[in-house]
């Protein structure tokens, strides 16, 4: 259904034969269809910056608002050698489907610059960044398309990029950015919300297969920002996370690991090691080295990839043991493993779900900051919760009716309100069987 210069990235490929199936339990017109084939806008932009050494060097950028029905664009900022415009587009159209699930009032957008940010001094990141803006100062707006952290990105850019932002306007503009440091109107919770919202999304899922968390065994693959945080709610709620890894490789005891300690030690040490501390001393557990490809084959009941995309395919889709699979990475299994794992039976809560608990804190910041007027952590957290949850239910409850997977329920879901919006606005029906 995607336009044929898209088809080529296979990231989008995979995102729209996923759209078709859901397109088969949708009633959804054509026009809705015809629109949700191509993004609105796609600019592409050279950013010159003035390196150290005195040499001027041109960088590419991107900046894609797929769709914007529903409200201004929102989706991150990605700096990686990797980045190039359909895979900016790819990730624009997942940002669309993912803040319809989530009922936001915002439709999906992505940018992203071809660069190693490695290979750049502080100095030279933050010429960029700003050039960035002064690139793509003309598309972007509180209400009209919102950017946020993604891969090698974070806060301090955020904050780079707003500033730089309301320079251009002559005014402060919060709004434009989330992500931001909470002394530049930053959200209490943002740091947090993704591992908190899947943690809410595994708690309001796992008693419907009357698994309680003490008797739940967890395996968690890519220890960062959202699988590290993720795997400590899970141990303080009393789940038995028995496995976690990072790149270099991962952990595992069977009794369960003390993710306090592994997490304290890490911090410390940057080594991922089965420890238990207690006072400043940590010693080592019993436990065995695994690979990420042996974590993810482990005889667990919950697997969650929270690392890289296309980690579960053809090549070990069969090795994979857990019959419930909660995925907080972006795109971490690929469709045709996908259609293996509910055939057998496997219950797979996707991604734009399960970690949509970033963009879901985005909202709230972009509402404090326009509002001027700032929530304690509690009161995130519990609007997060009441959101996830809501939402949660609501593709159960599809997949439930329609029996359906449950990743063809959050499209459904998607599809419907992009759908309704779109048609609002008037389909070919009203248009043909209206004398108005
Ligand atoms: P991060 O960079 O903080 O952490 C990534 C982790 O994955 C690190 O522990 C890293 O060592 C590990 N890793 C890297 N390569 C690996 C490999 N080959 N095998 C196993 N582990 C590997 O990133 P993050 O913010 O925690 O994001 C993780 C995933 O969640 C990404 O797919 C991201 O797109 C997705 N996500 C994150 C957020 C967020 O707010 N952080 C929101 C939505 C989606």
């Amino acid at each position: 259904m995607l336009n044929e210069n898209n088809a080529k990235n296979s990231l989008l490929a995979d995102a729209g034969k996923r759209l078709e199936q859901a397109l088969k339990h949708v009633d959804i017109s054509e026009d809705a269809i015809a629109r949700l084939q191509h993004p609105k806008t796609s600019l592409s932009v050279s950013i010159p910056v003035r390196m150290d050494d005195g040499s001027l060097k041109v960088f590419s950028g991107y900046r894609v608002r797929y769709d914007d029905t529903r409200g201004a664009g929102k989706g991150g900022v990605r700096y990686h050698p990797g980045v190039n415009l359909d895979e900016v587009q790819s990730l624009a159209f997942w940002m669309t489907f993912k803040c319809a699930l989530l009922d936001l009032p915002f439709g999906g957008a992505k940018g992203g610059i071809t660069v190693n940010p490695k290979e750049l001094s502080k100095a030279e990141l933050e010429r960029l960044s700003r050039g960035y803006i002064d690139a793509i100062a003309d598309a972007i707006g509180i209400d009209v398309d919102i950017l946020a952290p993604d891969v090698y990105t974070n806060a301090v850019i955020m904050g780079w990029m707003m500033d730089q932002y309301s320079t251009i306007k002559r005014t402060l503009c919060r709004g434009v950015v989330t992500g931001k440091p909470l002394t530049l109107g930053g959200s209490k919770g943002r740091d947090t919300a993704t591992a908190m919202g899947a943690f809410t999304v595994i708690q309001a899922m796992l008693p419907k297969f009357k698994l309680l968390p003490a008797k739940t065994t967890v395996a968690i693959q890519g220890f960062g920002n959202a699988g590290a945080t993720l795997a400590g709610l899970l141990a303080e709620a009393g789940y038995k996370v028995v496995a976690v890894s990072d790149s270099k490789g991962g952990i595992y005891a069977p009794q369960g690991l003390d993710i306090a300690s592994v997490s304290e030690h890490k911090n410390k040490s940057r080594e991922m090691k089965a420890v238990y501390c207690h006072n400043p001393l940590c010693s080592i557990v019993e436990h065995q080295a695994i690979s990420n490809q042996e974590l993810l084959a482990l005889d667990v009941d919950v697997l969650i990839p929270a690392a890289l995309e296309n980690q579960i395919t053809l090549a070990n889709v069969q090795d994979i043991r857990a019959k419930y699979i909660f995925e907080v990475a972006n795109g971490p299994i690929n469709y045709d493993a996908d259609q293996i794992l509910t055939q057998q039976g496997t219950y797979v809560f996707p991604d734009i779900l399960v970690n949509a608990g970033g963009v879901t804190v985005s909202y709230f910041e972009w509402v404090q900051n326009r509002h001027g007027w700032y929530w304690t952590l509690a009161e995130v957290n519990q609007r997060l919760q009441e959101k996830m949850q809501i939402e949660a239910e609501q593709v159960w409850l599809i997949s439930q009716d329609l029996k359906i997977d449950l990743r063809t329920a959050a499209y459904v879901q998607a599809l419907k309100r992009l759908g309704e919006a779109l048609d609002a606005k008037g389909n070919r029906n009203y248009f043909v069987n209206s004398s108005v």
